[in-house]
Parts: C-alpha cells; structure tokens; sequence
C-alpha cells in the first residue's frame, strides 16, 4: 500500500460505518485531503485526537481505492486556547467548514494552508476574533479567484471616493455613480474599504492589530458574508451559532437581523 505523509489541520469529522471515523483534513502539502480513521470510537484510540476538528498534526496515510487511510500521526498542536472560549471556538469552526467546503482534495494551498494556522494562533488569544474570521475569508477568497473587487469600482473601474456600496452580482465595491437600483445592495463607508483591502492583503498575524470601530465590523461582517453565500454557494452551520455570538456582542446589530 502506498503511503504519504501530511501536515494538515483536522476540519471537520463524521462518524463513518461503527467505531470509523471520516476526517476532512487541510494538509499543506495537499490541499484538502478526506481519510478513513479506524477505530476512533474505542475507548484508548491513538488516532482519536488526530481526528478531532482544529487540530494540527503530522499524520501518516495509505492511499486507499476509494478512501484514504489514517494509520497514525503526532499532535503538534491541539490549540487548547480556542475550546476554552465559545466564542473563539464558533469563530474557528466556521472558518474550518469554510475551508472544507470550499477546497479541492488534492490541490496543494500552501499559502492557504499558512493562513489557516495562523488564523487558528491569532483566534487563540484574540479579543476580536471576527477581524481574524473575516480576513481569513476574503483571503481565502482571493486564493480561490473569487474575491471581492476593493481596489477600484468593480463596475466601472474608477477610483473609489464618496459613499460606496457592495452588490454580490456585481462582485465588489461600488463607486456612487454606479450604484445599483436592485435591493440587496450594501453601504460601504470608505473607512471600511480600507479595512477589507488590509484585511484581504496582511499577514493574518497583523489584523489583531487594525483597530475597526463597530459600524465598520458589521459593515464588513454582512460584506464577506454575502460574498461567500452568492460566490461560493455556502451557508455556513456554525452561522446561526456566530450570529447569537455577534447580536450578543454587537447592540447595533439589534433589529438589524437577516435571514
Ligand atoms: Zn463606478
């Protein structure tokens, strides 16, 4: 049987025929890579906490048929700094499903692969996980070829001044003159533009420090969101979760809710 070697963080995991497990892993050297773990419903399994979503770990694997096999691996890190915090760890869930969903096993992201891991650092000790979440996002989005347009008017290619908006049909910031009639269309203060276009272009390890007031985090937060759902076809199931998170955190967003 072949075997290879991997990098990855544990995504997401599925209980699989009895006691086996369906791990989705993020490996830097390969992308997105899903594999078969037996036995991880047994009391003592060495390769329970291998498995375990937000996880980083080396892994050793058997190139099966149809799926891979888990045969065995060591923790690196097991970032215990996101379970001890609800919020923190709604925020690092979401950002696993999304690299789940939108990732092909097989395609190697290294550069995906270091912003995942640091994303997962930052959300460790950050007070403001959803600017790591949302850069993480737009990152992954630029990545994928599917970012949103920030630099100019994604409509008529101007320079971006004044009041501007976001429409997910058009793809991007849009300048005043361009503004579309149809609903749906979001206003985007220029102190917000120049946030996402820090937030999709910085080390991940430096967006704990961009100071952004509310309005602009709700701004930026309906932004990506809507992005991702029009673009990606994803709607998230630690979103409802993130949502009780944010209206707790967040009073301005009160009344504010959509579906
Ligand atoms: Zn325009």
């Amino acid at each position: 049987m072949r075997t290879y070697s991997a990098t990855a963080i544990s995504l997401v995991v599925h209980k699989y025929r009895g006691t086996r497990r369906l791990a989705v892993f993020f490996s830097r050297e390969r992308g997105k890579v899903e594999a078969v773990a037996r036995g991880v419903g047994k009391p003592g399994s060495k390769l329970a906490s291998l498995v375990e979503p937000l996880t980083l770990s080396k892994l050793s694997l058997a190139k099966g048929r149809e799926l891979d096999h888990l045969t065995e691996g060591e923790v690196v890190n097991p970032f215990y700094g996101l379970r001890s915090d609800m919020r923190r760890f709604g925020y690092a869930s979401y950002i696993a499903e999304l690299t789940a969903r939108a990732t092909e096993p097989g395609l190697p992201m290294p550069r995906l692969f270091d912003a995942l891991q640091a994303s997962l650092e930052a959300l460790e000790d950050e007070a403001t996980p959803e600017i790591i979440t949302w850069g993480f996002a737009l990152q992954l989005l630029e990545q994928l070829g599917v970012g949103p347009v920030l630099e100019q008017c994604a409509n008529c290619g101007r320079s971006l001044t004044g009041q501007l908006c976001y429409s997910p049909s058009v793809g991007g910031l849009i300048c005043a003159d361009c503004r579309p009639g149809e609903s749906g269309v979001l206003d985007i203060s220029g102190m917000t533009a120049g946030l996402l276009r820090c937030m999709a272009t910085f080390p991940i390890d430096r967006l704990a420090r961009l100071s952004c007031p509310p309005t602009s985090r709700e701004e930026i937060s309906q932004l990506v969101r809507r992005h991702i759902e029009y673009h990606l076809d994803f709607t998230s199931k630690s979103e409802r979760f993130l949502r009780e998170i944010e209206a707790s955190d967040n009073p301005l967003q009160d009344g504010d809710e959509q579906g």
